[in-house]
């Protein structure tokens, strides 16, 4: 009875009878294949599992996550990324706005309820995401056309940043937490009547 030959899943190489087939998650693999991916999951892992750095722990402090003591790398890592793009949202809104540069102000309020909030948090990340694309797309765009420019300086990239929707949801409710920060300017009694009168 001849046995059908059976390859690696990774390799293709075929599998002889007599060598193992060895089964990893649902692959056959043969025996290189199979020590390396096993080697991998392993490296992997213990990436997985490292600690938080301490200065991954105090940014996180900084920013007022308290119970962080315990946070992998990767978690460190991802709610100090989520964080920022928050701040940076709340930061780029009094800009917006009013004009105004909120660098080190308070803002872990708004940093915080916007993070608390997991589809708040998602969405104002990905608008953020958009935002950093679209401002190295035009940073690109502008590089290209001055290649032959000696006194080209390339721009900051926040100033090649489109701005953002004030109409989207989110935006509104952190211009309203800023006005409840007591950052902004709240309409005068002219501005409030001229309103009033359009
Ligand atoms: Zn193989």
């Amino acid at each position: 009875m001849n046995l059908p030959e059976e390859h690696c899943e990774n390799c293709g190489k075929a599998i002889s009878r007599r060598a193992r087939a060895n089964v990893f998650g649902e692959r056959v693999l043969c025996t290189p294949c199979y020590n390396k991916a096993k080697n991998e999951l392993a490296r992997r892992e213990e990436r997985d599992n490292r600690p938080a750095t301490s200065g991954q722990l105090k940014f996180l402090k900084d920013l007022g996550f308290s119970s962080v003591d315990n946070f992998t790398f990767d978690q460190a890592s991802s709610t100090l990324d989520h964080a920022q793009q928050i701040r940076y949202f709340a930061f780029k809104i009094a800009r917006q706005e009013w004009g105004l540069d909120l660098t080190g102000s308070d803002l872990r309020p708004i940093v915080h309820v916007a993070f608390n909030d997991s589809a708040m948090r998602d969405r104002i990340y990905n608008t953020m995401q958009q935002v950093h694309d679209a401002a190295y797309e035009r940073q690109s765009q502008m590089d290209a056309a001055n290649i032959n420019n000696a006194h080209y300086e390339q721009p900051f990239i926040g100033d090649v940043e489109p701005p953002l929707n004030p109409r989207d949801p989110d935006y509104i409710k952190v211009r309203a937490g800023l006005i409840a920060l007591g950052f902004g300017r709240k309409p005068g009694i002219i501005t409030r009547l001229a309103n009033l009168l359009r």
